[in-house]
């Protein structure tokens, strides 16, 4: 438990942020609140600015539109994330992706670890990288433990897409954006990707751009 005096630096700039209602500003890659780790959430907050903190990062995420968001990216440098995603998308790309929907969820203090070794590579994105997508070659299933945003033990093994949001917000609270993991001869512009390479999976990327796929 942290004291009240070391609490409260962190509450105010979290309360600073809320103020203005609506969705939050992200912030970019280059910042230093995404590469530094972020703190371990231990009741800084407290349960009410906690409640509304998640509610503003959620607000913050449909409006970008994203199906996560971290703490850090809005610049608040606490293991806090959460992951919402309605899985919009064709058959074919639902079924080669495994973009199966996933219900809204608030993660605290998250880790992941693979479970298996098969891992599965698709372009991806990020909220703090606008503009461009790479391919990130991720194990295809992990066990995620943590807290939800009521303090519940957390213990499930994700797949499919949710595997990948699930590791990607996670990353960025230990300082670790998805370029530090794709496949840099994958990297492209959204509109690129959406003309040239918005097959179901990159296997025509890998030959035309010149990278390995797992
Ligand atoms: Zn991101």
């Amino acid at each position: 438990m942290s004291s009240p005096s070391a609490r409260a630096p962190l509450a105010e700039r979290v309360e600073e942020l809320l103020a203005p209602g609506g969705p939050l500003p992200i912030v970019a890659a280059g910042d230093p609140v995404l590469r530094a780790g972020a703190e371990r959430y231990d009741g800084q907050l407290g349960p009410a600015l906690l409640a509304r903190f998640v509610e503003a990062l959620r607000v913050t995420m449909h409006a970008a539109p994203g199906v996560g968001l971290a703490a850090p990216q809005v610049g608040v440098g606490l293991r806090i994330a959460v992951i919402e995603d309605p899985a919009p998308v064709p058959e074919e790309v639902r079924v080669a992706r495994g973009r199966v929907p996933q219900p809204f969820r608030v993660l605290v203090n998250p880790s992941y670890e693979p479970v298996g070794s098969v891992r599965a590579a698709f372009y991806e994105g990020c909220l703090s990288v606008p503009g461009w997508q790479a391919v990130v070659a991720r194990p295809a299933e992990v066990r995620l433990t943590g807290a939800d945003g009521n303090g519940r033990p957390l213990d499930e093994v994700f797949g499919g897409w949710p595997a990948r949001i699930v590791q990607h917000e996670t990353d960025h609270l230990d300082g670790v954006l998805y370029l530090d993991r794709a496949e840099t001869r994958s990297l492209a512009a959204n509109e690129t990707v959406l003309e040239r390479w918005a097959q179901p999976t990159p296997e025509k990327a890998a030959r035309e751009l010149g990278f390995d796929l797992p």
